[in-house]
């Protein structure tokens, strides 16, 4: 490594972050790159690169490791509603002037025969759920618990650790990342009678069986709008961050 090899951070947590810690490691050789996962899930992906793990410690403790390792970039490819992460990669970058790209994916859009609710949060989602539903849930272990008061709908929650409270008793819990095809979706809704699909407009081809399993088989969704997010440069894709990132290490700021 050359004294001048820049460093980039890659905040992770998402598909595109492993198609990323490839991408970046392939593209710039002479550079360092380190991922950085918050450690929620046991079983993390092998990025390829130097991973650390676990929370910065806020903006405060962000501030010190951008220092400490001499940080150049910072490539947030956290999840579109990890909205602390960003905010906090986002101040931090503002106060040591250093550059911030986040790939933001693109977010889902119904079709004509789509039957979608659009709700702006957890609590709206709940309420929107008609009494005697049969809802599957894929709506992750921190948030699940404002959709438990509703133990007149019957739950399916998956997600892939367990939820800090038990659930209801006559919901199940399944622990699973979600699968890569519609026909397993499709599948599981028809075992469980599943009425209706409520989920976050998480974007990305990772997620999207549940979509296409609920268009198939004309299910409403409701679909939790994204949260807002601090401004700052964006990038659809995996490739275009790549690119953009050949810009920001070249201009040598
Ligand atoms: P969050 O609410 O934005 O972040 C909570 C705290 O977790 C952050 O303040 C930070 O702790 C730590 N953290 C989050 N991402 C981190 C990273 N990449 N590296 C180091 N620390 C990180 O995030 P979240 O919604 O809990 O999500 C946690 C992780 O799961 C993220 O990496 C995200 O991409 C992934 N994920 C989230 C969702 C979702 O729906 N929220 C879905 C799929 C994957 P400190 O303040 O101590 O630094």
């Amino acid at each position: 490594m050359t004294a001048e090899a820049k460093h980039i951070l890659l905040l992770a947590g998402t598909s595109e972050a492993r198609q990323l810690g490839k991408s970046l490691a392939d593209a710039f050789p002479e550079n360092r790159l380190t991922a950085s996962f918050a450690g929620a899930v046991r079983d993390l992906p092998d990025l390829g690169v130097p991973t650390r793990v676990g929370g910065f410690g806020g903006v405060e403790g962000l501030l010190a490791f951008l220092q400490q390792e001499n940080i150049s970039a910072i490539v947030d490819a956290t999840h579109p509603f990890a909205v602390q992460m960003s905010r906090n990669a986002a101040e931090a970058a503002k106060t040591l002037n250093i550059p911030l790209l986040r790939l933001e994916r693109p977010a889902w859009q119904p079709d004509e025969n789509d039957r979608w609710t659009h709700v702006l949060t957890m609590d709206q989602a709940a309420k929107a759920l008609p009494a005697g539903a049969r809802a599957f849930l894929a709506i992750g272990r921190k948030e699940i618990e404002r959709f438990t008061h509703r133990t007149d709908v019957f739950g399916l929650a998956r997600m892939i650790e367990p939820p800090p409270n038990p659930l209801p008793t006559s919901w199940e819990l399944l622990l699973s990342r979600p699968p890569a095809s519609a026909a397993q979706e499709i599948s599981l809704f028809r075992d469980r009678n599943i009425t209706h699909v409520v989920t976050k407009n998480s974007g990305g081809s990772r997620s999207f069986a549940k979509i296409e399993a609920a268009r198939f088989l004309k299910l409403p969704v409701i679909m939790i709008a994204r949260p807002t997010l601090p401004d700052m440069e964006t990038a659809p894709s995996v490739a275009a961050v790549v690119d953009r990132c050949r810009q920001i290490l070249a201009r040598g700021d």
